[in-house]
């Protein structure tokens, strides 16, 4: 069959607007996809092309990563808070520029050599490939943006499964490194999501051949997860951070910084103090020193025991609580709303003196109540913070002077992060020294995350070659 010219150059017109279309989509691709499928294959194209990088070009994208957090860390700072109804503005944007200030880029990636009488050898880290990277409402944006930073370092693309409680922030995320990434020349697709995350898409990411590793910033449940999924997978689990104070402490200080981490950003973080231990002999001078602070209210038994039927749920057959979600990340205010004290204003933290058993003490509560439990000596405290950190190896912070004390506290409980005479945020290098990061792994012992997590050992031997003495 012939066709006429007309014909011809109307199949020509086609082809070339279907063309055009394709190129025009790839030109504006922003990383957010209608399938993980389409993500993870995004990303894995992308992942062929940045495998060309010099390390140098690599910085320059992250380079241009860390302005695009600063820049855009209001507005997401406030996306966080709106969408998720948890946390503080103030707070998420202060996470935000640690993140684009602290976060650990290529430098970190040293590569070892040995030489001797048979030649050179060569350690260096390389990339793993794709990375599925799982994230917590908790942190929506802070997460995204430190994880990518330190993945793209090792040489990685990276899928995000946000949680779906959160995901426009971590969309929102997604997007401004990609633009910044692009306006600096690099690759599309080196950060990719899909459009509506869901648990579904997380387990399509989770049993993905293209996936080479998954990283699970989250609960119990994505941790066990991610180590069941088959794969290389770093686990950051939850926490349950103990402070304890000793006799010897600066109690001044020890009241200021326990108070300012556990209410940093609503007690969200998993490293935010989470229950104070206090010997006996400065227990009523450590409380009294906290309530110096016009932002911190003392909840009386009365309104306790209500606060726990508020924000916990007995489960009466198993004898255990669980947190209501919808009270996760609230401010003091809200909380003392929900107990029927709508008149007190300008309150941070609410404080309550009880047992260690008692939920307040067992539960992650993710909410700026802080229990404040009495110990008669150094030894019970310890034993109690051992009890109350539950083994999850993730967070303790002590306050004392005492060096013998604070060895014995930093060897029983056994955590990934232990601060002294600081608040817990310290530990991530807010205020203390050391790179930042959000995603905390210790279950799968890599501790504090960095490029060097995100990467694979590689050795290259070159024989009788290469040495010079
Ligand atoms: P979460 O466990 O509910 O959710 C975390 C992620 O896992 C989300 O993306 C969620 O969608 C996914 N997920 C959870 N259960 C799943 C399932 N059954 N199937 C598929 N996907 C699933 O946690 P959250 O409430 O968003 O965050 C708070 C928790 O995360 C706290 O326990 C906190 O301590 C922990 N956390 C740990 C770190 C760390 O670095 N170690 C950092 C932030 C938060």
């Amino acid at each position: 069959m012939e066709l006429g010219s007309s014909e011809l150059s109307f199949i020509i017109e086609k082809v070339l607007k279907e063309m055009n279309q394709r190129e025009l989509k790839e030109e504006v691709s922003d990383g957010i996809f209608d399938t993980m499928d389409e993500a993870i294959e995004a990303a894995y194209k992308a992942q062929k092309k940045y495998a060309e990088y010099s390390i140098e070009q690599r910085e320059k994208l992250i380079a241009a990563m860390r302005k695009a957090i600063i820049d855009n860390a209001m507005e997401i700072a406030n996306l966080c808070v709106s969408e998720s109804g948890m946390g503080r503005v103030d707070h998420k944007y202060l996470k935000l520029k640690l993140t684009a200030e602290k976060t650990q880029g290529t430098e970190i990636l040293k590569t070892e050599a040995y030489t001797g009488d048979k030649g050179l050898t060569l350690v260096e880290h390389g990339a793993f490939g794709v990375i599925g990277s799982i994230t917590p409402s908790t942190n929506p944006a802070a997460t995204v943006a430190c994880n990518s930073i330190g993945m793209l370092a090792g040489g990685n693309t990276v899928v995000f499964s946000p949680h779906p409680g959160a995901f426009n922030a971590s969309l929102t995320m997604v997007r401004k490194l990609n633009e910044a990434i692009k306006e600096a020349g690099g690759p599309d697709n080196l950060i990719t999501a899909v459009k509506q995350p869901s648990l579904e898409n997380t387990n399509i990411m989770l049993k993905h051949e293209k996936i080479r590793m998954i990283v699970a910033t989250g609960g119990p449940a994505i941790v066990k997860m991610a180590l069941s999924s088959g794969k290389k997978a770093i686990g950051a689990g939850a926490g349950n951070p103990p402070v304890v104070v000793d006799e010897t402490a600066d109690i001044k200080k020890a009241a200021r910084d326990i108070i300012a981490g556990c209410s940093f950003d609503n007690n969200l973080p998993c490293i935010a103090e989470k229950e104070a231990i206090v010997v006996d002999c400065v227990y009523e001078e450590l409380i009294k020193e906290m309530k110096t602070n016009r932002a911190v209210y003392e909840l009386n038994d009365e309104e306790a025991e209500q606060m726990v039927k508020v924000v916990l749920t007995y489960n009466k057959g198993k004898n255990t609580y669980s947190v209501n979600k919808q009270f996760v990340g609230k401010d003091a205010k809200y909380l003392l709303q929900n107990i029927g004290k709508t008149n007190i204003e300008g309150i941070e933290c609410l404080i309550y003196r009880t047992e260690n058993s008692h939920p307040f003490v067992q539960e992650e509560l993710m909410m700026p109540i802080l229990p404040i439990v009495k110990a008669k000596d150094f030894e019970e405290a310890l034993k109690f913070a051992a009890q109350d950190e539950h083994g999850n190896r993730h967070t303790a912070m002590m306050h004392s002077k005492n060096i013998d004390n604070l060895t014995k506290m930093a060897r029983a409980i056994d955590t990934t992060i232990f601060v002294k005479n600081a608040p817990s945020y310290a530990g991530i290098g807010f205020g203390g020294e050391g790179h930042t990061t959000f995603t905390i792994a210790g279950p799968t012992g890599e501790g504090l995350t960095n490029a060097i997590s995100f990467t694979r050992i590689r050795r290259c031997s070159m024989v009788e070659s290469f040495r010079i003495v």
